[in-house]
């Protein structure tokens, strides 16, 4: 059975780990570098990215992280995650990942809509597309990608699901909905 660690500083981990073992892989919290040796992959939650980059700066797991990722664990970042695995993030120097090429707009889509909900279609997860409900809550915006990274789901003409290899980032909060299928995707991407 794959084992699927969850970061555990902040955000809605639980909900996280509650949707790895609705697709049937075992769920981990992870909070320090150790702990990472079990997994076959990583979800980084939604947050608050520059606390969680801090954090995992103080225990040592953003060099962890890219030591497992170098032997081939696979990663995936929600939101605030998907903040931390950019390579750029305009008009920040906070501490992240930065392992995905790709640059990020913190809370792009304004004070007044800090929290709303759309359908989005997925392609490349299932054996066919389909719709699910994104719940963007101070959501960041994709303003720019890579040729190699994949866009799985676009949202207004933004990417707000992206691949490449490996690594996988959503800019809205997958677990808060019942529809588990990116997570089922992850689940294969960190066991093939
Ligand atoms: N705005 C947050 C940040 O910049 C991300 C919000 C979220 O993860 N829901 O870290």
């Amino acid at each position: 059975m794959a084992v699927i660690g969850v970061l555990a500083f902040q955000g809605d981990f639980a909900r996280h780990a509650e949707a790895v073992s609705r697709v049937g892989a075992e769920a981990l919290l992870v909070r320090r570098p150790e702990e990472l040796d079990a997994i076959d992959g990583l979800i980084i939650p939604g947050g608050e990215s520059t606390t969680i980059g801090m954090l995992m700066d103080r225990f040592g797991l953003m060099e962890a992280v890219h030591a497992r990722l170098a032997e081939g664990m696979a990663l995936f970042g929600t939101c605030a995650g998907a903040i931390l695995m950019a390579r750029d993030i305009e008009n920040s120097t906070q501490p992240r990942l930065g392992v995905l090429p790709m640059t990020v707009r913190r809370n792009a889509y304004g004070r007044q809509i800090e929290s709303f909900e759309a359908s989005i279609r997925v392609d490349g997860v299932a054996s066919e597309p389909f719709d699910v409900t994104a719940v963007f809550i101070r959501a960041p915006l994709i303003t720019a990608a890579a040729p190699e990274v994949t866009v799985l789901a676009a949202f207004e003409s933004s990417p707000v699901v992206v691949q490449h290899g490996r690594l996988l980032a959503a800019t809205f909060h997958p677990e808060l909905t019942e529809n588990f299928a990116i997570h089922r995707h992850f689940v294969a991407m960190a066991v093939t």
